[in-house]
């Protein structure tokens, strides 16, 4: 299996995020994706590439190109508060956000930019974070042309993540939906649907294709009655326009454990085929393990192993997305046991039923 991949990912380094108020250690740190690289290597489970270089209207298709230019300026951007003592500094968290829709427009200066670009304070921004995230989306675009050219199974380790980045903000660690960039430009070949497995509510893909039934997007996911992105994710929200009924959430409660998951992933793969997609691409967080820090479900590592056959019979062409994931010692495990199964899978499925599919 192909794995874009280059180390210039692990450049970005944030420095730490603000929980509360309160200054706490970064929990998407540098050597996340080098850890699950380096696992399916020795697993012989990879065959590591370098991602494409892509002009920035392929990242554009899904961002607001302002936002683009925003996070492109960063590395330019005369970092001082001038309410300060003119002391530069190295990273920027928003601390005050918009208070109406009316004077938006006018902002100018760097704080009310990363204000309106940027919707919490977990996702900092650095002179680093425009290569590394343009890099991270053209790993997942280089895998979205390599199944454009026949590839059936496509790995793109993603880091920054991507799920949460809305059409022109930042936010929960992502910057460019590197899904989202992948799906559009799938989607010019079919109807793509995205499925997202990670812990946390994918609420940036969700508003990206919320209105379109080219890009289907199904997720399973914490509730975020209790649970970051708090404000969506809700079983209710099933698209709009002619997307009605391409979007489906299946939240799920605290301490869920295995049996009930795969429960709730059958529903969720009896829902995927119903949209008929041309083209899967699979959103895999690996914070869904029950000893990932920042999630609260139980699940061990062999349910990774249950979902990847589930997922992998369905027998698509399938990009699968780095997403989250932040327990530094499970991840290898959690990527080696998912990937190997999901090749075993694909191996046992005769090609009549791959096009039956
Ligand atoms: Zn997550």
């Amino acid at each position: 299996m192909r794995v874009f991949y280059t180390p210039q990912l692990e450049e970005f380094q944030p420095p730490y995020q603000i929980h509360f108020g309160r200054v706490v250690e970064a929990s998407e740190v540098s050597g996340r994706a080098r850890c699950v690289v380096k696992a399916l290597h020795e697993a012989g489970l990879a065959e590591i590439a370098e991602p494409c270089r892509f002009p920035l209207e392929a990242i554009e298709a899904v961002h607001a190109p302002e936002y683009v230019r925003f996070l492109q300026n960063a590395n330019q951007m005369p970092f001082l508060d001038p309410e300060s003592d003119g002391k530069p500094f190295e990273v920027i968290f928003p601390t005050v956000f918009p208070y109406s829709d009316r004077w938006q427009q006018r902002a100018s200066a760097v704080m009310s930019l990363a204000s309106l670009y940027c919707f919490d304070t977990y996702t900092p921004i650095t002179p680093q974070v425009f290569e590394a995230a343009r890099l991270s989306a053209e790993c997942a675009l280089s895998g979205a042309e390599a199944l454009l050219s026949g590839e059936q199974t496509v790995f793109a380790a993603c880091r920054p993540p991507g799920h949460h980045a809305t059409r022109r903000q930042c936010g929960g660690y992502c910057y460019f939906n590197n899904a989202a960039v992948a799906a559009h430009r799938l989607s010019c070949a079919g109807r793509v649907v995205v499925l997202d497995v990670d812990f946390h509510h994918g609420n940036g893909t969700q508003e990206i294709f919320y209105a379109s039934d080219a890009v289907g997007y199904i997720s399973l996911h914490g509730d975020p009655a209790t649970t970051y992105p708090y404000f969506s994710g809700y079983a209710d929200e099933l698209g709009e326009g002619k997307g009605r009924g391409y979007t489906r959430n299946f939240p799920l409660p605290p301490q869920t454990d295995d049996r009930t998951y795969l429960k709730t992933l059958e529903e969720a793969l009896s829902a995927l085929r119903q949209m008929s997609p041309r083209f899967l691409i699979l959103s895999l967080g690996l914070d869904a393990h029950g000893e990932d820090p920042l999630a609260n479900l139980a699940l061990t590592t062999e349910c990774y192993a249950a979902m990847a056959q589930r997922i992998a019979y369905l027998g698509l062409p399938t990009l699968i997305v780095l997403e989250g994931g932040y327990n530094l010692n499970r991840l290898g495990e959690l990527a080696v046991t998912f990937f190997r199964a999901w090749e075993e899978t694909r191996n046992s499925i005769s090609p009549e039923k791959e096009k039956s599919v």
